[in-house]
């Protein structure tokens, strides 16, 4: 097989030959614009759900009624049925849904340097809060995880960030959000991002909830006909925590709509990424005895890269409104700043989706694109997919994947054998991807920088 992957790895490895440096990178200007608009009074409540899939949301057809909350907000709002986290890692995928930047950006904690999966983002960046502020917003953010502290960069922007030092459930992060717009709601125009962590492991039982799900019945065998008996329980308590969660989500709402500022209140509601349940047979182990069938951060399959999106401010936005172009996380920082009316900052990007929402166009993304990182996670991987393909790519490993989604969206047969000529076809365009959006990054990590791609063409891999 002549496919380009293989030489990559061979230059990247032996580095031998020598080609001219990227140009140099442009400096980012950290202005925030200002504006006036019509929607210039509209509050934002930015709601994070972590790690819930979007199959797993009654609103996309899940049958058990997981999400009556997220379901309400389709029905008066937008609902994105192609929605993309372009990382799958939490702190990682909030920074790109914060500053609109792809991993490029991405650097390593100092102070946690032997911890993957902690990064930050340069204080140069422009961050989603640090806009709204400059335009009059108090802005706060009520999270439930310790790794998205101050050392994240996510806090820039925020004159109230609230995190606990480890990890909180919902009961016990809801009420900081709560008392925060009791008395902040009718001061002013706000930007409140409100983050819960549930339905991330290890999952808990509820009551008055998760029993509500265990019914192992044949629906079961017809998801998960591979796995034994114990991912039933493994997935009833998985959809109890989203329950949970997204239960929580609904108090906040409710707060809005006492306090009489829900109709003025611009709601998106997604996850930072999704969740495996051993669909791909890749049980790891982690400190236990028993093997672990449910995870996320190791692959780019849809199980862990696709996730639920619904964006809902009636009068303004479409009301029950399906959208099936891809969309990506670097789109909500730009549409939230279109909808209110606030251009968009200059090195965004993601691109805003109001047109797309209004109807103006009915697609513009053809492909998505979704990326494991080296200094987020063990995993160095990229993915590009289109409606009927999609191309994987494991650096490290030297691995292409190819799957025809239209026929096996499991994504279980690789056809990179067989579909050569659409292998190479779309690892073309997932190498223009990282170039174009890692060229002008000063520090990208080097083994993911444009150098890499002029060497390939310098050598004919790539026409
Ligand atoms: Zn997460």
């Amino acid at each position: 097989m002549l496919l380009l992957s293989a030489s990559f790895v061979l230059l990247v490895h032996t580095g031998a030959v020598a080609l001219p440096t990227a140009a140099a990178p442009e400096a980012i200007e950290k202005v925030p614009m200002q504006t006036q608009s019509s929607t210039q009074n509209t509050n934002v409540l930015f709601i994070v759900l972590d790690t819930t899939r979007y199959d797993h949301m009654s609103a996309y057809g899940y049958p058990r009624k997981t999400t009556p909350v997220f379901d309400e907000l389709a029905e008066y709002g937008v609902l994105f049925e192609n929605s993309y986290s372009v990382v799958p890692y939490t702190t990682s995928s909030h920074i790109s849904m914060m500053s609109s930047q792809y991993p490029f950006v991405y650097q390593p904690r100092p102070m946690r340097a032997n911890s993957s999966g902690f990064v930050t983002i340069p204080e140069k960046y422009l961050m989603m809060a640090e806009v709204l502020k400059a335009n009059g917003y108090n802005t706060a953010a009520v999270i439930s995880v310790g790794m998205m502290d101050w050392d994240s960069g996510l806090s820039q922007g925020f004159d109230y960030y609230n995190f606990p030092p480890g990890v909180r459930l919902a009961a016990e992060t809801t009420p900081f959000a709560l008392d925060w717009l009791e008395e902040n709601a009718n001061n002013g125009k706000f930007f409140l991002w409100f983050h819960l962590y549930d339905p991330h492991d290890n999952y808990m039982e509820h009551d008055g909830i998760t029993e509500q799900y265990v019914d192992y019945n044949k629906m079961y065998d017809e998801l998960y006909p591979q796995h034994f008996t114990e991912i039933r329980k493994v997935i009833s308590r998985y959809d109890g925590e989203i329950r949970f969660g997204d239960d929580h989500i609904g108090m906040v709402i409710d707060k809005l709509e006492e306090l009489g500022v829900k109709d003025n209140t611009l709601i998106v509601y997604t996850s930072d990424h999704g969740e495996q349940f051993g669909e791909h047979e890749t049980p790891f182990y982690r400190g236990m005895s028993f093997p672990v069938l449910y995870e996320h951060a190791r692959t780019l399959y849809d199980q862990e890269t696709h996730v639920p999106l619904v964006m809902s401010l009636p009068g303004t936005l479409p009301e029950g409104k399906k959208v099936d172009s891809f969309v990506e996380h670097v789109d909500l920082m730009p549409t939230v700043l279109d909808v209110l009316g606030i251009p968009s900052t200059e090195k965004a990007q993601g691109v805003s989706l109001l047109p797309l929402m209004q109807g103006d166009v009915n697609s513009f993304r053809q492909f998505a694109f979704t990326h494991l990182y080296p200094i987020i996670s063990p995993y160095y991987k990229s993915a590009v997919q289109e409606e009927c393909w999609k191309y994987i790519y494991d650096h490290y490993q030297d691995e292409p994947q190819l799957f025809n989604l239209c026929d096996d969206p499991q994504e279980t047969i690789n056809l990179v054998d067989e579909e050569h000529e659409q292998a190479l076809r779309l690892e073309e365009k997932l190498i223009e991807h990282i170039e174009n959006y890692s060229g002008s990054v000063e520090g990208a990590t080097p083994e993911f920088d444009v150098e890499t791609f002029q060497r390939l063409r310098a050598l004919g891999y790539l026409q």
